[in-house]
Order: C-alpha cells, then sequence, then structure tokens
C-alpha cells in the first residue's frame, strides 16, 4: 500500500465514510494553483436526524450540522498534517466557511463540490448540492489540497436527477432555478445563493443561526432508506 492509499485508509478509520482523489489544477483560484490534487473526504449524516425535519430545520440537525463539520476539519488537519511530515505542501480547505474576498458571494476558498465531482463520487443535484449515489445529499465533504501527486480518476459522474424536480418544488423561497448541473457550470444557474441564504437568515435564524435549513436536503429520493 503506497503513503495515498495509506492516508486514505487511515482517514476512513477515523470517520470518513468515503474519500477520493482528483486534479483540480483547473478550477483552483490563482493562491491555490501549486496545489493542483485534491484528496476529498466525505461524513455521511444521520438518516434519523434528516428525516426529522419538515418545513424548518430542527435543533438536533444543527448541532449534528457543527459536529460533523468538526470532524471532518479534524480529518482534513490530521490529513494534511500528514502530507506535511512526507514534505510537500497541504492545504486543509475549512469545512464551511464563507468568504467575501472571492469573486461569488456565499463562496469558500474552494468548493469542496468541486473536487468531489472531479473524483467520481457523485454529481451536483436540483438543490445545488453535492449527490452521492448511494447516501444523496445526505453528506458533509472536507477537501485537503497539496502538491503531493495522488491516484486520480476525474471519472466525472453524470447528474442522476433526471426528471426528477422534488427539491425545486420543496425550496419555500424558490431559489432553485431547476436547472440541471453539468461539470463547470456556474452554481447561479441552479441556484439563488441569495435566496437561500436570505430565507435560512430570516425564519431559522432562532434554530440555526441562519445557517441551515435542510428541507431539499431531506425530500431528495437519493439517499432516502427504502
Ligand atoms: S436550503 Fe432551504 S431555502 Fe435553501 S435551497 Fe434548500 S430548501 Fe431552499
Ligand atoms: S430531489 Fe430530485 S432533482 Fe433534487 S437533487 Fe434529489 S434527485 Fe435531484
Amino acid at each position: 500500500m503506497d503513503f495515498a492509499e495509506e492516508l486514505q485508509q487511515k482517514l476512513i478509520d477515523w470517520g470518513a465514510t468515503f474519500t477520493g482523489c482528483s486534479n483540480v489544477e483547473n478550477a483552483l483560484p490563482e493562491n491555490l494553483k501549486p496545489l493542483k490534487y485534491a484528496l476529498t473526504v466525505g461524513v455521511r449524516l444521520s438518516d434519523y436526524i434528516i428525516d426529522q425535519i419538515t418545513d424548518k430545520p430542527t435543533y438536533t440537525y444543527f448541532h449534528h450540522y457543527r459536529a460533523v463539520n468538526t470532524l471532518i476539519d479534524q480529518l482534513t488537519l490530521r490529513g494534511m498534517l500528514l502530507i506535511q511530515e512526507k514534505g510537500y505542501y497541504a492545504v486543509a480547505v475549512p469545512a464551511s466557511q464563507t468568504v467575501n474576498d472571492v469573486k461569488e458571494s456565499y463562496s469558500a476558498i474552494f468548493p469542496h463540490k468541486t473536487a468531489a465531482t472531479m473524483a467520481g463520487l457523485g454529481w451536483i443535484g436540483r438543490n445545488g448540492l453535492f449527490v452521492s449515489p448511494e447516501y444523496g445529499p445526505r453528506v458533509r465533504l472536507g477537501t485537503i489540497l497539496t502538491n503531493m501527486e495522488l491516484p486520480v480518476n476525474n471519472n466525472i459522474v453524470e447528474a442522476g436527477c433526471g426528471e426528477c424536480r422534488i427539491c425545486v418544488d420543496s425550496c419555500p423561497t424558490m431559489a432553485l432555478t431547476g436547472n440541471c448541473w453539468e461539470q463547470g457550470c456556474d452554481r447561479s444557474r441552479i441556484v439563488d445563493a441569495k435566496a437561500c441564504s436570505d430565507y435560512m437568515n430570516s425564519k431559522f435564524k432562532h434554530i440555526g443561526r441562519g445557517s441551515v435549513c435542510g428541507i431539499c436536503i431531506r425530500v431528495c429520493p437519493y439517499g432516502i432508506r427504502k
């Protein structure tokens, strides 16, 4: 087993549900260009907690969301430190952080979804979320960017939404356009991030500090237990 395989196995042993590797050079902002390899970490959310979301998030979901983000930050931090020990550069992209100094508002320094889709782990649904064939959108993602070569496959998975529009019709603020995702398409083609954020802030500030909703996660047929 080489180091990249060992590292992915360690991440699984420490709590990741799945991992994947991609070359994201063409999708990186200038300041991250040297770190062209991405190691994606996915952690599955609790079905029971997601199933309890109705027309609003629950307090338990908000805590769970933050606890899983903390786990992901720990996983990517530990992975990043191991890569650095090998003499390479690495950055653990924060699990959940938006920054104001990028071109698009409501964005991270690098979108986890980009690396995850480029690793062939799933697609972006009409809900604007990463959708895994096994777990649907009931996952959270993390990313380690590095200049250490990783075994990439970059086998893009096509969107599996088909004719489904359940999330689009369930969104209380009509933030979802109904357009289907293609690799490289702008997020704004799929979701009005401002409308979504404004809705969460106006309706759910008391539950999840305006950062969670969960309706378009809960309704997706992918990931619902049969
Ligand atoms: S999180 Fe809520 S408001 Fe935002 S797109 Fe999904 S259902 Fe709509
Ligand atoms: S609810 Fe339907 S359209 Fe929305 S992400 Fe899931 S499969 Fe795609």
